[in-house]
């Protein structure tokens, strides 16, 4: 079933009408301020659609994992933040101390056509997260249209996400949700070939229900990180003291019997004896057994760039990163390989980056968000979508 956007309804439709927008403001702020501000960002296209037509604008998000109300989860700074964006042009943007109740009310039947208000955390009330109906109501006495623009919290079924829109008549989705939906689906159904995937990162389960997709679809699947080492164990690799998965061994050897000629793996290994060793060593093949991967190796960093990077066309997915990429010494296979992708994007390519660390990753890296097709914030959700299990947030928008 098709999902509506906002583009799909008529520009008249929006005149003087409240519109009730879920975005993901879930960044990073620490003494007040907003550190990295793409999730803020990303979300203009829809919002200044919406405000164009004359929509009064009523952004919900949370913030962090707060237990009630708190200053430290305030959505204030990111509502600051938000008005040195937008502002240059003339819309009015401001915040409300809640995110129901009269008081919200009343700030928004203030409001003109074409002003964005910004309400507090979703999450300071216990009922978002519990899809609580009297919550959802309450959300829903705000607004007349209701729109999804936040992907990355629609696997889970809040009151935000799920409940309160159920209760809307006139239920779209954000610019940016129906594109990240459109590449997901295009990776599934109908892939750019040849189709690459790069899987990195340190949780192979959270991965699995994506892989099982994504392994009869891709051309190559790249395993880096420290999800590699179960693969290399599967294979009778020594992996010395690297993170293994033992409980997905099986599922991992299984993997490899089907799709082995499509599953490239690290060949040699930036090793070390912990992670904050300083003297680290180049290794090639097996892995000592007093010491443990934390990145791989140049000559794996060489054949990965070169199957990432080198061609034309095509479509590349990458989640999560190709070592331990927080630690200085263990960074350079995720730095470098950000900097394939990038390559693969001028080159031609169709390339979808997502999760969060991945998102630091090409920052690190000195990628710029436009040397990438689409930089996904939603890296469990991403993974869920691909797994083929149920987004509450993306059904309920089909109509
Ligand atoms: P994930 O959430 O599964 O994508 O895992 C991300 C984490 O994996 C990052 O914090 C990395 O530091 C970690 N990681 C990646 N490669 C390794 C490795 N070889 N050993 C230990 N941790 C790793």
């Amino acid at each position: 079933m098709a999902i509506r956007t906002i583009s799909d309804l008529e520009d008249s439709k929006y005149a003087g009408k409240r519109v009730f927008v879920r975005v993901d403001f879930n960044v990073s702020v620490s003494n007040g301020s907003v550190g990295e501000d793409y999730r803020i960002r990303m979300t203009i296209p829809t919002i200044e659609y919406l405000t164009k037509r004359g929509a009064k604008v009523i952004l919900a998000s949370h913030l962090g994992r707060p237990d009630g109300p708190s200053q430290k989860n305030s959505l204030e700074p990111v509502a600051r933040r938000l008005k040195e964006i937008v502002g240059r042009s003339r819309m009015c943007v401001r915040f409300a101390n809640d995110c129901i109740g009269p008081a919200v009310e009343n700030e928004i039947s203030q409001m003109n056509a074409g002003d964005i208000l910004l309400l507090e955390n979703l999450r300071f009330h216990k009922e978002e997260e519990a899809n609580d109906l009297e919550f959802c109501k309450k959300l829903g006495h705000l607004a007349d249209i209701y729109v999804n623009d936040a992907f990355s919290t629609s696997h889970r079924k809040h009151a935000s996400t799920y409940g309160a829109a159920k209760l809307f008549d006139t239920r779209l989705a954000g610019l940016n949700l129906k594109k990240e939906v459109d590449y997901l689906s295009m990776m599934v159904t109908n892939p750019v070939r040849p189709f690459k995937v790069l899987l990195g990162g340190a949780k192979i389960k959270d991965k699995i229900g994506a892989l099982e997709h994504l392994l009869p679809k891709a051309d190559k699947v790249i395993i880096g990180g420290a999800a590699a080492y179960t693969f290399l164990k599967a294979k009778g690799v020594r992996t010395g003291k690297s993170l293994i998965d033992n409980e997905h061994l099986p599922w991992v050897t299984k993997a490899l019997a089907t799709y082995g000629d499509k599953i490239m793996l690290p060949t040699d290994h930036v090793a070390a004896y912990s992670p904050d060793d300083k003297s680290v060593t180049m290794v090639k093949g097996d892995i000592p057994d007093d010491m443990a991967g934390f990145d791989i190796g140049n000559e794996t960093i060489d054949r990965y760039s070169a199957e990432v990077g080198i061609g034309n066309g095509g479509m590349v997915f990458w989640n999560g990163p190709m070592g331990m990429f927080e630690v200085g010494a263990f960074a350079n296979g995720t730095i470098t390989i950000a900097k394939s992708i990038a390559l693969a994007y001028w080159r031609g390519a169709k390339t979808l980056v997502g999760g969060g660390d991945t998102l630091e990753a090409l920052k690190k890296a000195g990628v710029a968000e436009n040397e990438v097709s689409h930089v996904s914030t939603g890296g469990g959700a991403t993974l869920n979508f691909l797994a083929g299990d149920e987004m509450p947030g993306v059904a309920i928008l089909e109509q």
